[in-house]
């Protein structure tokens, strides 16, 4: 999956278009609304490493797993990391199950991303967002509780999360 070709038009865009080559609308639709990228990260100062905790970013809504002011985030949370085709191919924290890190592996989409079931529903119902796991948001803790919410499941794939794929690809 290196260039967009008239040889596979029926197959869906992520399929057949590099990163570079997508639209905007396309872009946005990689994301599979999972949230795991909007939780606090903390790094190591010695070295570097860099560790998820189950603390939402302040935009984050943690019910619906999307961000509350997604046009203006970046005005309202700087730190807040806007991806490029560059960037997801560097960031070393993107959750596995990511969209966007999926393709740009080479992968395929699991079963429960929008694109694939149709329903963005089954992010949810896969168990790979955050709903139901978001101790609370970044706003409403000091700052010295966060090291207490370091998580690992953001960096993990559900257990199950990918059979049902295995089951639907050999239907
Ligand atoms: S981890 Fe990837 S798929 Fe999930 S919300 Fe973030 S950008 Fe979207
Ligand atoms: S500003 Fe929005 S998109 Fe950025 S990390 Fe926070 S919730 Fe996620």
């Amino acid at each position: 999956m290196t260039a967009e070709t008239d040889a596979a038009p029926d197959l869906p865009f992520w399929k057949r278009k590099p990163l570079e080559a997508m639209s905007a609308e396309e872009w946005e639709s990689l994301c599979d609304g999972c949230g795991r990228c909007c939780l606090v990260k903390l790094q190591d100062e010695d070295t570097e490493a860099i560790a998820y905790t189950d603390i939402g970013c302040q935009l984050l809504d943690d019910f619906g797993c999307h961000c509350r002011d997604y046009p203006n985030r970046q005005a309202q949370v700087p730190d807040c990391v806007r991806l490029t085709p560059e960037v997801v191919r560097t960031l070393a924290w993107l959750p596995p199950s990511c969209g966007y890190r999926l393709i740009a592996e080479g992968r395929d989409l699991y079963w429960w991303h929008p694109l694939v079931s149709g329903d963005r529903d089954t992010v949810h119902a896969a168990g790979v967002s955050v709903r139901g796991r978001v101790a609370a948001l970044e706003d409403e803790l000091p700052l010295e509780d966060f090291v207490d919410h370091m998580v690992r499941w953001p960096l993990r794939l559900p257990k199950g999360a990918a059979s049902r794929r295995r089951k639907t690809r050999s239907a």
